[in-house]
């Protein structure tokens, strides 16, 4: 599973998933930090063998849950990695990459290989104005890199998905869809320079 979104939503997720009785889920990858892709951490923990993320990942939520100061405690990655993980999983392969700062300073782009479909994260917002996270590390110039490294590293005929989109584009895309990004993100970046 590649992040768990909210509570609310995530129990409904769990609930909703067929076919599962008590097998528990082997992994789930959270592709950053923030609380729209971690929060639903916590409705998973019983059901999941292990959280994997990058390993900026459980300290930048543990700032978020401090300077939130509501006294929760957020449930982390029990495996992270620095620059690159890979499971086999039944007859799926699965790896998760980080290529540095863009997003935030722990964002993973995850890779099913043989269903041939690359999660970003919010390394894409697609035809979206992007949440830029400073404090947490974020840095609009290497974020370009990153998506330019994403294009040679995967497969141009995936299926690229994004954690956010427009509702006309929605979240699932193509290679395209990252050069339309990146394209905005260095236009941006000119225009404010
Ligand atoms: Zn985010």
């Amino acid at each position: 599973m590649v992040d768990t979104q909210f509570p609310a939503t995530a129990a409904s997720c769990l609930a909703g998933l067929p076919g599962r009785s008590d097998r528990l889920i082997d992994v789930v990858i959270n592709t950053h930090h923030h609380g729209d892709h971690t929060s639903g951490n916590g409705i998973f923990r019983k059901a999941v063998k292990s959280f994997v993320a990058h390993e900026n990942v459980p300290g930048l939520q543990m700032a978020s849950a401090a300077k939130a100061g509501k006294g929760q405690t957020p449930v982390v990655a029990d495996e992270t990695f620095a620059t690159s993980w890979r499971r086999e999983l039944g007859d799926e392969v699965v790896t998760a990459q980080y290529f540095g700062n863009a997003h935030t300073s722990g964002d993973a782009i995850v890779h099913f290989e043989k269903a041939n479909d690359v999660h970003m994260g919010d390394l894409v917002f697609n035809r979206m104005y992007p949440y830029i996270d400073v404090p947490s590390g974020a840095n609009v110039q290497h974020w370009i890199t990153v998506l330019e490294e994403a294009m040679k590293n995967y497969p141009s005929d995936a299926i690229y998905v994004s954690g956010h989109g427009k509702a006309e584009f929605g979240v699932e895309g193509t290679q395209d869809d990252l050069e339309v990004f990146r394209d905005h993100l260095s236009a941006m970046l000119e225009h404010v320079s």
